[in-house]
């Protein structure tokens, strides 16, 4: 997106460089949406995103809207649906369209791309960027790092444009994994490749940090889904400052409160006399589960007789159902991460045109920057927003330094 605009707003009055270091650009694009690249969102905000206490300029806030976006790439060529939840897909459904399209803007406006070439240094010397590369050395006016973080690196971004913001003179808020599976200390074996729809939230000292509504994936030792996907920065972010996470608490019966579930479950069970418990529980809930919660609530075997079930225990396994408790283990790596929290300070760039406060004529875009979001389309709405910002900046300040 950074190569289409300068593109487009310099036509042709200076010389534009793409370093990837993969054999293509745009890898990971392919790969969002499960191939269908959710790229961005009718609900996007400033509200949509972590922003670790820093407000966004209201040129920025204007053009995270979802319009801003579908005007963006109207004007490149693609054309955009959405689904009833608001999120945002290319019309044909192929992630390949984004990307083609973007390729066919680049090549349009004469933009070389230099695959196979990844960035080692950027240093500022009398004015101009040495850009030491694998292969060669380049000087700049301008330069716009938009390396991504450190989330799935088998796309190419390893972290190591933060190493370059860094050496520029920027503070790197330290990046965690966020949008992963948590891992947990509970023995999940029994309940392995249940999914059902639940609540789950997130508390700390009573007080709930996060709630989302979803499908819940049960692996051995790891929950996931995307409501575990949109609550794990939490977790992740107090692992990687060495804090006590959050406790997870589940409701797998949202839709039920607990006194209705209680009376619902009392009358099956005291009009069921030698009918296994784990049968009458298949009325509410998967089998398996239902079992899991018997053991765990009442200490009782799932085939137990209902004769033989008191009401305390009924009581219990309703709490159970209610909130089933989970203690997270471990923060997943950036292997099972989709996008890096942490990155770029925002207080070191000014975000009405995404410069950088410390090297005059450095520009940053996208995830390299400390925000990230939940799934929904809003972090590759935020790499095509500040793409496009940093770019139009970029372009301009290199077409007045040049007519100087
Ligand atoms: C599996 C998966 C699914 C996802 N699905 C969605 C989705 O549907 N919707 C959504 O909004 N978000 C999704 N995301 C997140 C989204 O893809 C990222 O937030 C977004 O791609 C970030 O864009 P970026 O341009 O900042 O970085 P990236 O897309 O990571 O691009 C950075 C590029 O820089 C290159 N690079 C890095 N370092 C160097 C260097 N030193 N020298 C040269 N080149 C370098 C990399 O090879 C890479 O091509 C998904 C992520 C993953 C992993």
């Amino acid at each position: 997106m950074c190569g289409c605009v300068v593109g487009k707003e310099s036509r042709g009055r200076l010389n534009t460089v793409i370093f990837e270091r993969n054999s293509k650009t745009g890898r990971k694009l392919l790969a969002t949406g499960n191939g269908r690249c959710n790229l961005g969102n009718t609900a996007s905000s400033e509200e949509s995103y972590f922003l670790s206490g820093s407000s966004l300029s209201s040129e920025l806030k204007e053009r995270l809207s979802f319009e801003y976006t579908k005007e963006l790439f109207g004007s490149l060529g693609l054309m955009i649906k959405t689904d009833s939840a608001g999120r945002a897909y290319p019309q044909s459904g192929n992630a390949s369209s984004v990307l083609d399209i973007l390729r066919n803007n680049i090549r349009k406006y004469g933009i070389d791309e230099r695959t196979d070439e990844k960035v080692n240094s950027i240093k500022k010397s009398g004015g101009k960027f040495i850009i030491v590369t694998q292969s060669g050395e380049y000087t700049a006016h301008c330069v716009i790092i938009a390396c991504g973080g450190a989330a799935s690196p088998v796309f190419g971004s390893d972290g190591s444009g933060f190493e370059l913001a860094k050496a520029l003179g920027h503070t790197v808020t330290k990046p965690f994994p966020s949008l992963t599976p948590l891992s947990v200390n509970d023995d999940l074996r029994p309940i392995k490749g249940v999914r059902c729809d639940c609540e789950i939230k997130l508390q700390s000292g009573g007080e709930t940090v996060a709630s989302e509504r979803g499908e819940l994936q049960i692996n051995e030792n790891s929950i996931s889904g995307i409501c575990v996907f949109n609550i794990s920065h939490y977790v992740n972010l107090a692992f990687s400052k060495g804090e006590k996470p959050p406790e997870i608490a589940i409701d797998l019966l949202p839709d039920v409160n607990i006194n209705k579930l209680k009376s619902f479950i009392m009358k099956a069970v005291f009009a069921s006399g030698d009918i296994p418990l784990d049968e009458v529980m298949t009325g509410i809930m998967n089998k398996k589960l239902a079992g899991f919660i018997i053991k765990r609530a009442a200490s009782l075997s799932p085939a137990v007789r209902c004769s033989d079930v008191s009401k305390r225990e009924i009581i219990a396994i309703c709490n159970e159902i209610k909130s089933f408790k989970l203690t997270s283990k471990r923060s997943f790596d950036f292997t099972k991460a989709q996008v890096s929290g942490g990155g770029v300070r925002l207080d070191e760039v000014d975000l009405k045109n995404m410069s950088s406060k410390k090297a005059q004529g450095l520009y940053f875009a996208g995830e390299v920057l400390d925000v990230d979001a939940p799934c929904g389309g809003f972090n590759l709405q935020w790499a095509w927003t500040t793409a496009e910002i940093s770019a139009r900046s970029a372009v301009l300040r290199c077409l007045n330094d040049k007519n100087k």
